[in-house]
């Protein structure tokens, strides 16, 4: 069926080589995009291309290669910072993906303002980068986290959000987007609630980014973090997205080359934003490729990508509800493209080797949510997580798969 929405899904289908192949003898449907996303060809290309002429290390070379890897490295800054709509490109930090960013944001800013009895507040829904970072740093200073409860469709309970908050309250952590629910979070009252209170907010955007308009300045988010691998773009690079009177004011963490602006025996200064947070050699050609994955999605436009997905996702809804025996684990009314579920009598991963054996790609387990299983009772579910490329055939190619691992748990 074509889509309704502008998306020519046709044509973008062939950038992407790795969907053309068969697994098992059957045409692959690629269903397990919340882990990874994957690489149009121009990202394969600036890969390769950047490799074959011009790598070399950034910043400190005065000759011609390094002239051109620093100015494509720097170039994708830019990208990067007008994606999300940052004011100025001394607030994007490359980091290695969405949980280094976190684990910063909690070693440097965490450990110079939360003390003992402070407060810092995570949701029910988080990915465990979300959880364990918060975790070490309260063990660490006798601090406490607080956490935000979910209903029974998945949703954030406000009110008891707004109750959460007070005078204690040192930072507010939480994901845009459920990884394992789909949940899309109200973050925009979130951190006008937290605001009010004088509390940062950290949005983890992993789960986000890849479907919808992100933009830092109107959602006037603390930090934004978000990892390229799930954005089209490479394994190995993330973003940190902070406002400069932040950044500027936290200590660095990782000491190293090009993070200082000189060193002596007896005192080391440091650099610049956004330098100063960026030590060691970073991920040169993993910027760049971030940086091309970026054009990609400019070229097609985050609305229609998101139109096409709520479209799938309506219809993909639609379609699992009606099968006898199957439980959606995550309905809230605001939902990006991910349907996670359960078959009764079926464990969630025998679920997810059937459907692979058909050449359906999904994800079983607990998602790096184990508290989101404990909450709906499960121990796992079956998470099918939609991209742009993804089609209705697709999703009929899930309820077929489903009607086939019942048929066979019902023999
Ligand atoms: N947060 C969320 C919501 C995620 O889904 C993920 C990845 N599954 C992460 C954080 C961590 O991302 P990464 O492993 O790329 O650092």
């Amino acid at each position: 069926m074509p889509s309704a929405t502008s998306l020519d899904v046709t044509a973008i289908r062939k950038d992407f080589p790795i969907l053309a192949q068969q697994v098992y003898g059957k045409p692959l449907i690629y269903l397990d995009n919340a882990a990874t996303s994957q690489k149009p060809q121009c990202v394969i290309d600036t890969l390769t291309r950047f490799y074959k002429t011009d790598n070399a290390n950034i910043h400190r070379g005065v000759h011609a290669l390094s002239e051109r890897s620093t100015l494509s490295y720097e170039a994708a800054r830019g990208k990067v910072q007008r994606f999300l709509n940052a004011a100025d490109t001394r607030e994007i930090i490359f980091v290695r993906g969405a949980t280094e960013a976190i684990n910063l944001v909690g070693q440097t800013y965490g450990r110079t303002h939360v003390s003992a009895g402070d407060e810092i507040v995570i949701s029910a829904m988080e990915h465990h980068s979300n959880i364990v970072p918060w975790q070490m740093l309260c063990e660490e200073k006798g601090a406490v986290l607080r956490v935000i409860p979910i209903n029974d469709r998945g949703e954030l309970e406000f009110d008891q959000f707004e109750k959460l908050l007070n005078n204690r309250t040192r930072l507010v952590a939480v994901s845009h987007v459920s990884n394992a629910l789909g949940t899309i979070n109200p973050v925009r009252g979130i951190i006008r609630a937290a605001h009010a209170w004088n509390v940062p907010v950290l949005i983890d955007g992993a789960q986000a980014v890849p479907h919808m308009k992100v933009d830092v300045r109107s959602l006037d988010c603390d930090f934004y973090v978000f990892s390229g691998h799930k954005v089209f773009g490479p394994t190995g690079i993330g973003v940190l997205y902070g406002k400069e009177k932040l950044l500027e004011a936290m200590p660095p963490w990782q000491g190293g080359g090009d993070m200082i602006q000189s060193v002596t025996f007896g005192k080391t200064t440091y650099n610049d934003l956004p330098y100063k947070f960026e030590a060691g050699t970073p991920n040169i050609a993993g910027v760049i490729g971030l940086g091309a994955a970026i054009d990609y999605l400019d070229q097609i436009g985050m609305d229609a990508i998101e139109a096409h997905e709520q479209e799938l996702l309506a219809y993909g809804t639609r379609e699992l509800e009606s099968i006898t025996g199957l439980r959606l684990i995550g309905t809230a009314r605001e939902k990006a493209s991910v349907l996670s579920f359960v078959i009764e009598g079926v464990h969630p991963h025998d679920a997810a080797t059937i459907l692979d054996r058909e050449g359906v790609a999904v994800r079983a387990g607990h998602h790096c949510a184990q508290p989101v299983m404990e909450r709906f009772g499960v121990s796992a579910t079956t998470r099918a997580s939609l991209a742009f490329y993804n089609t209705t055939e697709d999703i009929d190619a899930l309820v077929a798969g489903i009607q086939k691992v019942r048929e066979i748990f019902a023999a």
